[in-house]
């Protein structure tokens, strides 16, 4: 992938929510003066910053390791990508030749990991080996309600997606034009966007 045009960074959270559905990134760039800021945003916010405090006191066991450097809150960009974010927790893991980079996103839900959140995390890892060095292949998941870390692969096909997604987000940002509702209007029900797409549910 050629060097994106500098001229937008779109933030890993905006590719998380494409994933989920194109028109919260519409909404975000093309109407930026309507996004509410909901009750759920903030306590998620807090939910996170009590997880980070949690996480110093917790083990590596969580995630199969014996030991590792754990980094909180790291900022990451990438101007090969044309992405920027800060993810919870870096576990550095191994020296040498076997050092290891992993990537982990607390999460405040009970539900299987989706797609959207795969692509958030293979965006850190991405980012990660471009801007730190060293081997990326897995990132975690940990549940903050279930008390579990489950792991993601960061497969090479997720990366693809991941490069042509942040293009497609440009396209759509630069045309101004709304994508149509995702397939299940399932989705559309807790969306803070609800009221302002009138042709769903
Ligand atoms: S209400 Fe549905 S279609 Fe509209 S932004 Fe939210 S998820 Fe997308």
């Amino acid at each position: 992938m050629d060097r994106v045009d500098e001229r937008r960074i779109f933030t890993v959270t905006d590719l998380k929510q494409y994933t989920y559905c194109p028109r919260i990134v519409y909404y975000t760039y093309c109407l930026p003066l309507i996004r509410p800021t909901t009750y759920k945003m903030d306590a998620g916010v807090r939910a996170h910053e009590k997880a980070g405090k949690r996480e110093e006191r917790r083990t590596l066991s969580a995630y199969g390791l014996e030991e590792g450097q754990r980094h909180f809150d790291v900022w990451l960009k990438s101007s090969i990508l044309g992405l920027t974010g800060k993810v919870d927790m870096v576990i550095e893991a191994g020296e040498g030749d076997g050092r290891e980079l992993i990537p982990v996103e607390y999460k405040q839900s009970r539900r299987r990991i989706g797609t959207h959140i795969r692509h958030q995390l293979t965006a850190y890892g991405m980012m990660l080996q471009e801007t730190w060095g060293g081997r990326v292949r897995r990132g975690f998941v940990y549940s903050l309600l279930k008390r579990r870390a489950e792991e993601v692969r960061l497969t090479e096909r997720m990366q693809e997606q991941v490069r042509d997604l942040v293009t497609e987000m440009h396209g759509m940002v630069e045309r101004e034009r709304m994508s149509p509702p995702p397939r299940s209007p399932r989705q559309c029900v807790n969306c803070e966007f609800r009221r302002f797409c009138n042709d769903v549910l």
